[in-house]
């Protein structure tokens, strides 16, 4: 079964079926004298919710880090919310509505006015909205908490239609061994702690809940969204290998590591990692990166009420550069909008959030949001090779608009006497056809370009790239993708400047193929990916990936470009047989 990769890493376990759902609350009404009474007990819950979820805060704090504790932030703040609050108190003194069934319709209707904006951050707050009412309503109807999974046996694979903060908490890594889910995606804020517990996950399955039974055997393939129940003899051993392949990788970084890398025929390739939290920096290293070809930022607003303040970003990318001395460490600027913008930039809901306020269209309303994300870059740069990349840019108005922020912030950190770096160099990322087509245009601007695939196949296609029943459509081998691609990468190597690639395609044996017979000599991948992609190139000749590169460009259709870069593949890899790419 295919979903969306949320939380690297490969593991296979025992299913065990965890199927919370929200308490039926019964239609009880309160006395007349007892309103005062019910109001009273609606108070003690929240306080009740209020100290337990802070208390699961601290221990967050303390387990996974600040960033990951923050994430509980929106809910102990909506325990104050007038909305949430006061709504529900005026059920109980104006219908005489017991305190359960009040709040119960109070977040009924929140709810539906959230979800009718059905906008994916809210939709992110109705998953915290329920986590609030799994503890409120517990309280109120003397309900234990269902926050233990309970869990006898370690190697369990934790089977659920969603999950919450609250749950993905309280997993405990020596018992669970991945998560499955019919929901949830990978901006989640549940997938984010699960990613900072190190648990593999697949989320947005759609019918796991239904299909797995208790005991059954599952393989969870957290790098492609792959979940395999029942894993044949031919399931178990590819299992084994990808799994031996990542835990080796480790102890054989210093001899066998990506920094060093070349084809077969000598040609250099940096591979580098793609981080969506700072801690995962280490296992990067430990898997042989040559530094972050991607550190997404967007941890830092993760259902957050205010914006990151310059010390704790600068903190933050400060850690990610000295993990990496002596390499190029690539921090993507916020790329909200989309699929993930924060509850502080009160966006109104778009027809189409994927085509409209989205990476750098988004800093021209919120100039201050990104002077402070600059400021702290240019800071943490001090300690190493720090890049700056600005998203979803589509002319070179848009590189313009930052370089003056970043020739601003360097004035403000001087009068203020804080040490900066001032050659911090600026990139694009290409993610539009119009970035792509533009390429000669933005290279002049830009002091590195870096291929975003993930956006790119979208938006070249027209294909929601979040979407499961769309997504056999989403094809990186339709040759419109490897043209445009080339159209960049030819535009980077006239401009003498870094052409890089950062999205999923880097990560895919045939994208490798394609990628680097495109003329685009450094990757960037996921942690998890390093170790793969690393073998392939050494046994690919950069010969071969050209002349299928080049068959790719001039195909006629998918079927003619996947041919010719499978036929490549082949050769570099004979004894391994080509999987279906998705
Ligand atoms: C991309 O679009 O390819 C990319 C790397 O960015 P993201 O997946 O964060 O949109
Ligand atoms: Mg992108």
């Amino acid at each position: 079964m295919d979903g969306f990769a949320v939380s690297e890493g490969i593991a296979m376990g025992t299913v065990r079926r965890f199927e919370w759902s929200v308490p039926d609350v019964p239609h009880d009404t309160v006395a007349d004298g007892a309103r005062q009474q019910e109001l009273t007990r609606f108070q003690d819950a929240l306080d009740w919710a209020k100290t337990r979820l802070r208390v699961l805060r601290t221990k967050t704090e303390t387990r996974l880090g600040p960033v990951e504790a923050r994430i509980f932030d929106p809910q102990i703040l909506m325990l104050d919310d007038p909305e949430v609050v006061e709504g529900t108190r005026l059920y109980v003194a104006e219908h005489r509505l017991s305190a359960a069934r009040a709040f119960d319709w109070r977040m009924l209707e929140l709810k539906e006015r959230w979800a009718r904006a059905s906008h994916p951050p809210l939709m992110d707050r109705l998953n915290d909205l329920e986590d609030l009412k799994l503890r409120v309503l517990g309280r109120l109807l003397g309900l234990a908490g269902p926050w233990d999974l309970d869990l006898a046996e370690e190697g369990t694979v934790v089977v659920a239609p969603d999950l919450t903060p609250s749950f993905a908490a309280h997993l405990d890594p020596a018992k669970v061994v991945a998560v499955a889910t019919d929901e949830g995606a990978r901006t989640s804020h549940w997938a984010i702690l699960a990613r900072s517990l190190r648990l593999p996950v697949v989320a947005g399955l759609g019918s796991v809940c239904a299909t797995a039974q208790d005991g059954q055997t599952m393989i969870v393939d957290g790098r492609v969204g792959r979940v395999v129940l029942n894993p044949d003899a031919a399931d178990r051993e590819r299992f084994e290998r990808r799994r031996s392949a990542l835990l080796a990788t480790p102890r054989s970084a210093a001899n066998a590591s990506a920094r060093t890398l070349t084809t077969l025929d000598r040609t250099p390739v940096v591979l580098r990692a793609n981080l969506d939290l700072p801690a995962e920096a280490d296992r990067a290293r430990e898997h042989g990166a040559a530094g972050v070809g991607l550190l997404r930022t967007e941890f830092l607003v993760a259902g957050r009420a205010s914006p990151p303040d310059e010390e704790e970003q600068y903190a933050a990318y400060r850690g990610a550069v000295e993990a990496f001395p002596g390499e190029a460490v690539i921090v993507r600027t916020f790329d909200l909008g989309g699929d993930k913008f924060p509850l502080f930039l009160r966006a109104p809901a778009e027809r189409n959030p994927l085509l409209g306020r989205r990476g750098a269209r988004v800093y021209r309303d919120e100039p201050e949001l990104l002077a402070t994300q600059i400021r702290a870059l240019l800071r943490a740069a001090v300690h190493g090779d720090l890049r700056i990349m600005v998203p979803m840019v589509d002319t070179p108005d848009d590189l313009r608009f930052v370089r003056r922020h970043v020739e601003e912030a360097a004035d403000r950190l001087r009068r203020a006497g804080k040490p900066f770096a001032s050659a911090v160099k600026l990139g694009a990322a290409v993610e539009t056809p119009a970035a792509a087509l533009h390429a000669p245009e933005l290279a002049a601007h830009a002091d590195f370009l870096s291929i975003g695939t993930n956006d790119l196949v979208q938006y070249a296609l027209a294909v929601d790239r979040n979407s499961r029943r769309l997504a056999p459509l989403l094809d990186p081998l339709h040759p419109a993708v490897p043209r445009l691609i080339a159209t960049a990468a030819r535009a980077g190597r006239s401009a003498d400047i870094e052409v890089s690639a950062c999205g999923e395609m880097a990560a895919r044996p045939l994208g490798v193929v394609l990628l680097l017979g495109l003329g685009v000599p450094t990757l960037s991948v996921a942690w998890s990916s390093l170790p793969e992609v690393a073998r392939l190139v050494r046994r690919l000749r950069i010969a071969d990936a050209r002349k299928a590169a080049a068959e790719a460009v001039a195909a006629p259709d998918s079927a003619a470009a996947r041919r010719a870069v499978e036929a490549c593949l082949a050769q570099a890899r004979p004894d391994e047989p080509i999987r279906p790419q998705r």
